[in-house]
This record gives C-alpha cells, sequence and structure tokens, in this order.
C-alpha cells in the first residue's frame, strides 16, 4: 500500500523543489515555521496567506490528537495519534529533573511477538515513514515547551531496526534538523542482529539498548521468541561490535517478571554477560498487559534482583514504571481503546 506523503516526510530540498517558483527565503520561512517553530503550515505568518493555503494541502500533518492524557503533576504526558490510514500509534513524553524525554513509535503493531508486550499481542500492521516518527518528536517539543525536549528514545511501538530505512532517517533528522546530540537519542531493539550491525557502520554514535530480559538462550527464546534466530552468544557479539565502533555504552533493558526471571541464577548469567560487554541494566517491573497472564516482580524482588548484579560489579538501576495512572506503559494507550483481549500462555514459573 502506498502511504501518505506528510509534511515531516520532506527534507530542504524537496521542499525547495515544492517552492520552486516562489523566491528562495519562502524556503526558510517554511522550514523554520515548520523545524524551529512547530506550527501548522496555516499559522506560519510569515508566509502569503494563499500560499499558506495551497501548500496546507499539499504538506498534510501526519498525526491527528485522538487520545490526550497527562499525568497528575503533568511529569508524564501521552497521545494516541491517529495516522492518515485510521490506524494508531502512542507517543510518551516523560520529564524529569534535568531532562525531558520522548518515546517515540516506529511500527504500528510488531512482529517480533514478545509474549508480554501489549504490541507484540497485537501482530504488525505497518512501517511508519521517516515523517511520521519526526512529527512524534516535534508535537512532543512543543508540548515540553518551556522544558527544553533533550532526549529521543525509540522504546515506543514496534522494532525500529525491522523499520530501518525510516528510523534511521529519522535518527538523522532528529540529530541534524531539531539539533539533539547522538548521545541523547537512545535506539531500542529486541535484538535484531543485522540492524546492530548496520549501526556500527553509521557516523551517528547514537545509545543502543537492548531488550534483553533473559540471560539464557533456554528462557529467552520462551519470553523473545526472535531469540531462536539471533541467539544470545551471537547477540552479544554484534553489541561488542557496535560498542566498539560507537564508543557507547550498552545498556539491557530487563522488564522482571513475578517468578520467571527474577531468579539469582538469571541475575548471575546477566551479570556475566555484562561483564564482557561493560553493559549497564535498566530494571523496570513489568507493566501488566491484557493478555498476559503473569505479573511484575514485587518491589522488593526487583531490590533483591539488583542486590544480585551490585554484588556481581554489575551496574543496575530501577527504572520506575511511568504513567501506569493513564495507560502509559507500554501500548496499554491503544489496547484499552479496541477490544477483543488476545491470551498469550503463561511462561513457566522457575
Ligand atoms: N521493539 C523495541 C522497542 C519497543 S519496546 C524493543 O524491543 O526494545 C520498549 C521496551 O519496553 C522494551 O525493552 C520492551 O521489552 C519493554 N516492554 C514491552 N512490554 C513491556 C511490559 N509489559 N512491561 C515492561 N516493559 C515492557
Amino acid at each position: 500500500m502506498s502511504q501518505t506523503i506528510t509534511r515531516y516526510d520532506h527534507d530542504r530540498e524537496s521542499l525547495a523543489e515544492l517552492l520552486h517558483e516562489h523566491p528562495a527565503y519562502r524556503v526558510d520561512q517554511l522550514w523554520r515555521g515548520l523545524y524551529d517553530d512547530g506550527l501548522d503550515v496555516e499559522a506560519i505568518s510569515t508566509l502569503p496567506k494563499g500560499l499558506r493555503g495551497d501548500l496546507a494541502t499539499l504538506l498534510p500533518a501526519a498525526l491527528e490528537n485522538r487520545v490526550e492524557r497527562i499525568s497528575e503533576g503533568g511529569e508524564t504526558h501521552k497521545w494516541l495519534w491517529g495516522l492518515p490510514d485510521g490506524d494508531a500509534v502512542e507517543t510518551v513524553l516523560m520529564h524529569y529533573t534535568g531532562r525531558s524525554t520522548v518515546c517515540v513509535s516506529s511500527q504500528a503493531g510488531c512482529a517480533m511477538a514478545c509474549g508480554f508486550c501489549a504490541t507484540g499481542q497485537e501482530g504488525f500492521r505497518r512501517h511508519l515513514t521517516t515523517g511520521e516518527i519526526v512529527e512524534q518528536v516535534i508535537r512532543a517539543r512543543e508540548a515540553a515547551k518551556p522544558r527544553r525536549l533533550s532526549n529521543v528514545v525509540f522504546m515506543g511501538m514496534g522494532e525500529p531496526l525491522a523499520n530501518y530505512d525510516a528510523t534511521w532517517g529519522a535518527v538523522r533528522r532528529i540529530h541534524a534538523d531539531l539539533g539533539l546530540s547522538a548521545r541523547h537519542i537512545t535506539m531500542s531493539t529486541v535484538g535484531l542482529i543485522p540492524g546492530i550491525r548496520r549501526m556500527a557502520t553509521e557516523d551517528l554514535p547514537i545509545s543502543l539498548a537492548v531488550s534483553l530480559h533473559a540471560a539464557t538462550d533456554e528462557l529467552r527464546n520462551e519470553l523473545v521468541p526472535i531469540n531462536k534466530r539471533y541467539p544470545i552468544s551471537d547477540l552479544a557479539d554484534a553489541c561488542q561490535e557496535y560498542v566498539d565502533a560507537s564508543g557507547r555504552r550498552l545498556s539491557f533493558e530487563w522488564a522482571l517478571i513475578d517468578g520467571v526471571n527474577d531468579t539469582e541464577d538469571q541475575a548471575k548469567a546477566l551479570a556475566s554477560l555484562c561483564k564482557r560487554l561493560r553493559a549497564h541494566v535498566n530494571l523496570i517491573p513489568l507493566n501488566p498487559t491484557p493478555g498476559y497472564p503473569t505479573i511484575g516482580t514485587s518491589s522488593d524482588g526487583v531490590k533483591q534482583f539488583q542486590r544480585w548484579l551490585l554484588d556481581r560489579n554489575t551496574n543496575a538501576t530501577i527504572r520506575r514504571n511511568r504513567g501506569t495512572d493513564i495507560d502509559a506503559a507500554c501500548g496499554q494507550l491503544r489496547a484499552s481503546q479496541s477490544s477483543g483481549e488476545q491470551s498469550v500462555a503463561a511462561p513457566r514459573r522457575r
């Protein structure tokens, strides 16, 4: 299916082409309006009215605000956006002391089928375009004001490395046109080795996070099915390649599932992997999703798991579950808007 070209799919050259009959400064005005000021085309008052009308048709927005929720205190802000073809994706903006981070989606749905993930339970629908990803960042940047949007993480819906070209196109734009430094952009992946290797050849050393969740193939095959194709030892080699090429520290994401991946054996195996790769671990208790019959590890269990890692000289931070009160965690907003619950088999407790 051909996808609608929306306003942030254009780079400066293609905007210049659209305006080739107009003086060159019109391109600057349009560019400033879209990129620096995050305005709708109709609102770019430096452009003549007639031209604004024409451009508004040529440069439609990708995202229509369907649901918007702000948590108490305003620290978490979440959107469910309608896309031109009627699909929907989520974006979450989170404010911390000293930084504001937006979590963007890269696909509608996801083909990776991780049972504990709300998006994985939906299945894959389509890739997002570069413009659809960049627009999420722009909308969040505008909403963050007067705070400065400082970080972008590809941890929303979808597997970004399965949509490499569009995602990397967005990374370039976020860096070059929106001015975020490479280390403040984080790619989060389920562990697609070809994508990680390709990232190692790029000239932007962004941060890499791998959603590990299990440190033995036996358990990871069950939690993260793509592990059967890209097992842990090969994944570790690809990660090493990226760390060597980029000079960035690697992090592992680990959603703690009660009785499943919160054991001392897993902590031990994880610590030895981290030692080899000099990786850092982000721990988060599993967020409940409609289709998965298990719960997150208790807060004592999370602290115990962290202790096991720290005792083995492995750096591990506990992440707070942000925005559970507004369905902001992991695909919950979209899931709460659609009917039809699916069910995934429970993993065996260890
Ligand atoms: N596909 C990419 C990015 C999207 S998921 C990836 O796998 O990294 C972003 C993060 O949220 C991943 O670490 C993912 O494993 C985690 N996640 C998914 N469902 C979750 C849940 N129910 N609770 C906690 N973390 C979850």
